[in-house]
């Protein structure tokens, strides 16, 4: 028998135990295992029905992705399902935790499904750029009708016990001990299958479904997956089982080994590592429950609803009342309208509502485990809060600080406690965003950074540790990537055009409309501080500088790149930026010319990666596909194309070495090239 599965007994109750710690991954090993014992179940007069149930704190969590990149190993999937629905007696899925992928089409391969509360079961393949490949555009149709099993798959929704039972795909939620409900059911069952295969689809008005697929298409956008996932769960109702599950494993294969679905694993991988640190085990973190933070602006109020969320004490601290009443304020609207739009229970609201403390009295400090700065960014401003944090909080307080550029060591020796100092980078809005960058300075201590990282995870964070640098990881690439856009409307592209690439390429929004929406002041603000120590030598674009001084600061103006009529989200070519962008170019004796959409976007990357490839060689970022997580999740970059990492790898290092000496040509003096060896060793 395998180590992985093994066979128990309740009487004439076979229960098939699978124990493939940590989450019982769906393994070549496991899939042997249940063949075997299965053939005993089969075979063993003694007994009449079996109970599949997993070991530890799931049922399957979903298969071994790792296996996905290479040739299937036998015996696959469909084989296992096709035994249990081949056997006589009934077979019960007792699902706990989590019964994903195919941990959840082996149980939708079961007579009956029995879940213990709190249990999540779904189909999410399709983030993963493929479709279930073991019947579940088949089965799941026959539970829940075409129209709502488009719905599922193409979103990969978890769906939680409750709504589950509701829906028909589990057929009761156990009170009480799950493995003895699950043996009582099989038991129940005794004599009869109940396979889903046999069931009908339900009839579904043909404009559900079209509405079904459409909203899918729309939220899914039109990937190749979510269009496969739509041909399948149709055919569902069309064809025949057998021809049905033919036509998705033959997509479910083709998908597999597509460039999207390489990619989305990689960034899955590279998601689950960012957190692992091996020079971090053994660390114990330091114990947080309250949390101050500092300022009350933006990001302050959304680091304060992070973490009320989460369940920690908040102290909100700003400089004087009136500040902190707008910024409690919006806090309380934030609640409001979650209740409101039926998103939050009232009572929930209630609860984190009563674990937030206003105030502007900072002895509060002296009790919080951990501060969160996030006032104005000004570096003197910054040293003068952190000095006064150092006199009133309490030691081994971890003291944080937002800082979206400025030098953290520079802020931590403004206490004399650097080693208590980390960064915690967060994205606006910081209560949505899932990105955050915490920033190891020089000084910092090792059970300080492993209390951040712990504090992002309770947060419901992705944490990338960076080191202390300008930018960090991920505005610095994206300043890079910003120049070489800004360099490009200087030769002859218009902002429009570069936008429209790189949206084409897949970015939520391209770098003008970016700008545009975040105000283009602060780049401005940062560009004339760094002015006394730029390389003269170096090219420099003078176009933002001109839209700043013209008043155009973006949306909040009316007017940047693009103009913005009041109320209205879409944004206009101007043809008073056009002129403005012609200026600059006669300025330089520049002759426009016509840049391809191709050109842009090769351009718009590669100076991601020549960035990338700097700060891993500078130790910033850690590994390369930290690097990836970064610019996926904080910075729109297109999920399914992996990161700009997992792109330069796609082009081959022969390849990417011709097309640095192009970049490095093109964007002229002061161009500094990182070695490329970096970005493709890591990932190598
Ligand atoms: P903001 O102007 O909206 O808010 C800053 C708040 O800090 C104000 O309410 C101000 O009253 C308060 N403040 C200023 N000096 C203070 C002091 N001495 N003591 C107490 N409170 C003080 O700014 P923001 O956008 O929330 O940015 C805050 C920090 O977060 C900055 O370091 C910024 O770089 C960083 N950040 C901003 C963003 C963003 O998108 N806005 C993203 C990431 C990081």
């Amino acid at each position: 028998m395998s180590a992985r599965v093994h066979l128990e007994r309740d009487g004439d109750v076979a229960v098939v135990v699978i124990d493939n710690p940590p989450v019982n991954a769906g393994s070549a090993q496991v899939r042997r295992g249940l063949l075997e014992v299965l053939e005993t179940v089969a075979s063993d007069g003694g007994i009449h029905a079996a109970v599949l149930i997993g070991a530890g704190n799931c049922f399957i969590a979903g298969s071994d992705l790792r296996e996905f990149g290479q040739p299937l190993q036998e015996p696959q999937l469909p084989a296992v399902i096709a035994a249990i629905e081949a056997c006589d007696k009934p077979v019960v899925a007792a699902l706990h935790g989590a019964a994903l992928g195919g941990g959840f089409e082996l149980a939708l391969g079961c007579d009956a499904r029995v879940a213990a509360a709190g249990t999540v079961v779904g189909l999410p393949e399709v983030t993963l750029g493929i479709i279930p490949g073991a019947g579940g555009t088949q089965r799941l149709p026959r539970l829940v009708g075409v129209p709502k099993a488009i719905e599922l798959t193409c979103s990969g929704a978890r769906v939680p016990s409750g709504q589950a039972l509701a829906l028909g795909l589990i057929d009761c939620e156990a009170q009480g001990d799950l493995r003895a409900a699950a043996v009582a059911h099989a038991r129940g069952l005794v004599g009869n299958k109940a396979r889903v295969r046999d069931r009908v689809v339900p009839a579904a008005d043909a404009q559900a479904v079209e509405q079904a697929a459409a909203a899918a298409l729309k939220a899914g956008k039109a990937r190749p997956a979510v269009h496969a996932a739509i041909e399948a769960v149709m055919s569902a109702a069309q064809v025949p089982i057998e021809e049905g599950l033919a036509s998705e494993r033959s997509a479910f294969q083709a998908l597999r080994v597509s460039r999207e679905a390489r990619a989305l694993r990689h960034q899955f991988f590279a998601e689950r590592d960012s957190a692992r640190l091996p020079e971090l085990e053994g660390v114990a973190p330091r114990p947080v429950q309250h949390v101050a933070v500092i300022g009350a602006g933006t990001m302050g109020t959304g680091i304060a609803i992070a973490a009320l969320d989460a369940g920690f004490d908040v102290a909100l601290l700003e400089q004087d009342e009136a500040a902190l009443r707008r910024g409690t304020e919006r806090i309380r609207e934030h609640y409001a309208s979650r209740v409101q739009a039926g998103k939050l229970k009232a009572s929930t609201a209630a609860q984190c509502e009563a674990r937030l403390q206003p105030t502007i009295d900072w002895s509060v400090l002296g009790s919080s485990d951990l501060v969160i700065e996030a006032v104005f960014e000004d570096l003197d401003v910054k040293r003068q809060v952190f000095a006064r944090i150092d006199t009133l909080a309490r030691p081994g307080a971890v003291l944080a600080s937002n800082t979206s550029y400025l030098d953290l060591d520079a802020i931590a020796g403004a206490t004399r406690r650097p080693q208590d100092v980390i960064g915690l980078h967060f994205f606006s809005p910081a209560h949505v965003m899932r990105l955050l960058e915490v920033v190891r300075g020089a000084a910092t201590a090792a059970d300080a950074l492993a209390t951040g990282l712990v504090v992002a995870k309770r947060l419901r964070k992705l944490p990338v540790v960076t080191g202390n640098a300008f930018g960090f990881i991920g505005n610095r690439i994206y300043a890079a990537y910003r120049r070489q856009c800004e360099f490009m409307i200087e030769e002859g592209a218009w902002p429009a055009q570069v936008d429209a690439a790189l949206e084409a390429f897949g970015f939520a929004m391209g770098p003008f409309a970016v700008a545009d929406l975040s105000g283009l002041d602060i780049a401005w603000r940062m560009r004339q501080a760094q002015a006394a120590t730029r390389d003269p030598a170096a090219r420099y674009v003078h176009i933002p500088d001109r839209l700043c001084e013209a008043g155009r600061l973006g949306r909040k103006t009316g007017a940047g790149y693009y103009v913005h009529e009041s109320g209205s989200r879409g944004r206009k070519s101007d043809p008073a930026v056009h002129t403005l962008i012609e200026r600059a170019r006669a300025d330089k004796g520049l002759v426009p010319r016509t840049l391809s959409d191709d050109e842009i976007q090769r351009r718009a990357l590669l100076a991601m990666v020549n960035e990338a490839a700097r700060l891993l060689a500078e130790g910033v970022a850690r590994r390369a596909s930290d690097v990836d997580v970064v610019l996926v999740n904080g910075f729109g970059f297109p999920r399914w194309e992996g990161g700009p990492v997992f792109w330069a790898r796609e082009r081959g290092a022969e390849a990417l070495a011709q097309d640095m000496d192009w970049l490095a040509d093109l964007s002229g003096p002061g161009f500094v090239r990182g070695d490329l060896c970096h970005v493709l060793q890591q990932l190598a």
